[in-house]
């Protein structure tokens, strides 16, 4: 086995590579965003949770368990823990093979919360767009309703310091290194063009899952 390989492996959180080709999310994110977006800020925000885990002996820790109890803990934890699982939600919740909207009971429960799809779609946007600086929209499920939320840098809804808390069913990243390259300040575009690649069957998996 290659020396780096067996290092890897040691290491608590591993980088998860991404589902689709670096190029799959073209003309709508394209594959140099990609690349320096997982192989550099995912797999530092990655390393660097290894890093602070391990200097403040927090091994045993979940990432769940260390998000509960974020409060607890460092800067540095925080912010590459929820770097490091925000991303990891981000390429699963995107797809090449998008359906324009969600169906069955998650489009049912938009419906009711939201009034109509294209409301929800609306409110989520407003909340990517209105982020101040970096940060992440998300979408989430608290006490049997479905909310939407904003975050600052790479906090998100499962932290206890969040004020919005709830299961996240889907996030996009605000950050600038998530679409500076090809929409340099044009923040709304990049918000427009996510509703061509949203991954809708893997989100309405996750809300059947979470709503038991
Ligand atoms: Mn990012």
């Amino acid at each position: 086995m290659k020396l780096k390989k067996l290092l890897e492996q040691q290491k608590k959180f591993v980088l998860p590579d991404l589902p689709y080709k670096y190029d799959a999310l073209e003309p709508y994110i394209d594959e140099e965003t990609m690349k320096i977006h997982h192989d550099k800020h995912h797999a530092g925000y990655t390393d660097k949770l290894n890093d602070a885990i391990t200097d403040e002996s927090l091994e045993d820790k979940t990432i769940i368990e260390i998000f509960k109890n974020a409060s607890k803990y460092s800067d540095a934890v925080i912010n590459n823990g929820g770097g490091y699982w925000n991303h990891k939600l981000f390429w699963k919740v995107m797809s090449s093979d998008s359906k324009k909207k969600p169906e069955g009971e998650l489009l049912n429960k938009i419906n009711d919360t939201f009034k109509s799809f294209d409301k929800f779609k609306d409110e989520f946007s407003e909340a990517a767009e209105t982020q101040f600086g970096s940060g992440w929209a998300w979408l989430i499920y608290q006490d049997g309703k479905l909310k939407i939320t904003q975050t600052s840098n790479q906090n998100n809804p499962l932290m206890d310091i969040t004020e919005k808390q709830g299961i996240p069913l889907l996030c996009l990243d605000v950050w600038e290194h998530a679409y500076y390259l090809k929409y340099q300040n044009k923040r709304p575009d990049y918000v427009e063009a996510f509703w061509n690649i949203i991954n809708w069957d893997y989100i309405e998996k996750r809300f059947n899952r979470i709503k038991k």
